[in-house]
């Protein structure tokens, strides 16, 4: 299973502009197919991850990202100079909502089941989240046989 303990995360723009690290739990990883989120992405679907405002710092040459505001509690992040969308901040939160595809190591951050506005998606568009136990039940398997895969002369 993916793993969400508490490590050191980077992750950070196209152009590397804005970079972050943030040391804290992740939580709640999902996606969302929102109007909003389509508009601000260029995406269909967006996969987020939240993470503590508490051990999170903005760390690249640009300092924080420009924010549009998009709703009355919410601002959302985009690198100024090359258009990443990078968060999404809720004011008065102690958390902040970070594109899984600008993480620097994505794969342990998988989204659960939760993927908001999925309704709203063209008929043609299917998201599907491979299971992570399953590829690695098959590693684990041929570790336990005792052979390693080494390819014929
Ligand atoms: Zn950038
Ligand atoms: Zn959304």
């Amino acid at each position: 299973m993916p793993t969400l303990a508490p490590k050191l995360r980077t992750g950070g723009c196209l152009c590397g502009h804005i970079r972050w690290e943030a040391t804290g739990k992740p939580s709640f990883p999902h996606l969302c197919s929102c109007g909003q989120c389509r508009r601000w992405s260029g995406a269909l679907t967006v996969a987020w991850v939240d993470l503590p405002l508490d051990g999170f710092r903005w760390t690249g040459p640009g300092g924080e990202p420009a924010f549009f505001r998009s709703s009355d509690r919410t601002r959302r992040g985009h690198c100024p100079a090359c258009g990443s969308a990078l968060c999404a901040l809720d004011d008065g939160s102690d958390r902040i909502a970070l594109t899984i595809a600008t993480l620097d190591e994505p794969d342990p951050i998988m989204p659960g089941r939760q993927h908001s506005f999925r309704d709203g998606l063209p008929p043609w568009w299917r998201v599907s989240i491979e299971k992570q136990h399953g590829r690695r039940g098959k590693a684990s398997a041929a570790a336990k046989g005792g052979k390693p895969p080494v390819a014929s002369p």
